[in-house]
């Protein structure tokens, strides 16, 4: 602690669902896609030449940055990618954000946001979700502030907020930006990624971690006007010049070659989601619609906290937090319908 600075003191880090050893769990507490990466990446992987290991990577992933906007249908100079889509909102918050130009998210939402703005020093503006748990849009246009982090869908709600509405929304407020967290849109079917050509105030940040089946590699993108591309880059090259391997842009490229595959993961845990809300309703839990691949589930027979701790006793891990407003309920991962059973048969146990 004696050589800590101010901030390393004072800071709270974000803490990250656990990740046990030799996992024996029935793991559905951190989103992870059950299924594994497109057979491709593991292609690309065993053909890298690691000869070539030897030299740095390209500064900004150049080859990855013109398939992810292939992919996106936009341009390279639309594209800044990062190790993880936390890099990326990391960044967005020290190139955006400081103690003048406030930041605005909703108060149950991705709680690395308020850990980003503390790093970075940038003032915060949180405004409350609605009793149902949807966006408040009215109060955040009212609010002031710089501009808006929105997880969309939002996390650990799962609810997603229309494109069209989204769209109004940045419309209504051509001075402020908004950096729209598209972690789990694929699961939701909509993306406001080609606003991006109309609205030179959004951001729309992107990852491999989810439906690409990548959280273990570590990679994620932003997409929006040159402008703000530049505005990443500059903090980029004032913190780490290389944040994206060689290796690792190979196998992004390779996930995003293989679009069939990605839709066929998608639809698998789409559907599975369906079919466990129903079920997890049978049961008594209020589960809001989901447009991610996680659902909240709470307000059952048991207290959210008891029920995660009986899960994890019966070898089943979901997410719980002791905060406001959202303490009585899990968020539970979408798992394969294998998994799931399990996860239901274990809950019909504990409420026995
Ligand atoms: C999982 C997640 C991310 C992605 O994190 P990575 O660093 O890309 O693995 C970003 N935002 C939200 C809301 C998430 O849940």
């Amino acid at each position: 602690m004696e050589f800590y600075s101010r901030r390393a003191r004072d800071i709270t880090p974000y803490k990250a669902g656990e990740q046990p050893k030799g996992c024996n769990f029935v793991k559905l507490n951190t989103n992870e896609n059950p299924y594994p990466p497109s057979p491709r990446v593991a292609e690309a992987v065993s053909a890298f030449p690691c000869g070539r290991l030897r030299l740095y990577p390209s500064p900004e992933a150049d080859d990855l940055r013109d398939a992810i906007a292939r992919y996106e249908g936009v341009a390279r100079e639309n594209v800044f990618v990062s190790n993880g889509s936390d890099e990326a909102l990391a960044l967005a918050f020290a190139a955006f954000f400081d103690d003048e130009r406030a930041a605005c998210f909703a108060d149950v939402t991705y709680s690395f946001y308020e850990v980003f703005a503390a790093m970075f020093g940038a003032k915060t503006q949180v405004v409350p979700l609605k009793e149902d748990f949807t966006l408040d849009i009215a109060a955040m246009r009212a609010c002031p502030c710089a501009g808006y982090f929105i997880a969309n869908p939002n996390a650990p709600t799962g609810i997603a907020v229309s494109a069209g509405e989204m769209e109004k929304f940045i419309a209504s407020a051509p001075d402020r930006l908004f950096v729209l967290d598209e972690a789990y849109a694929e699961f939701s079917g909509e993306t406001c990624v080609p606003l991006i050509k109309k609205y030179p105030n959004l951001a729309v940040i992107k990852t491999f971690s989810k439906s690409h089946s990548l959280a273990g590699i570590r990679c994620g993108y932003a997409v929006g006007a040159p402008a703000l591309i530049e505005g990443l880059l500059r903090m980029k090259n004032s913190f780490n010049s290389y944040p994206v391997d060689a290796v690792c842009a190979a196998a992004c490229a390779a996930a995003l070659a293989d679009g069939e595959y990605h839709e066929k993961t998608v639809r698998l845990v789409t559907k599975e989601r369906e079919r466990l809300r129903g079920e997890l309703e049978k049961l008594g839990f209020f589960v809001p619609p989901s447009g991610a691949n996680f659902l909240f589930a709470g307000r059952a027979r048991l207290p959210a906290g008891e029920i995660y701790r009986r899960l994890k006793e019966e070898g089943v891990l979901v997410r719980h937090w002791d905060r406001p407003r959202i303490s009585d309920f899990c968020r539970i991962t979408v798992g394969t319908p294998h998994d799931d059973d399990i996860l239901l048969e274990k809950l019909k146990k504990i409420f026995a």
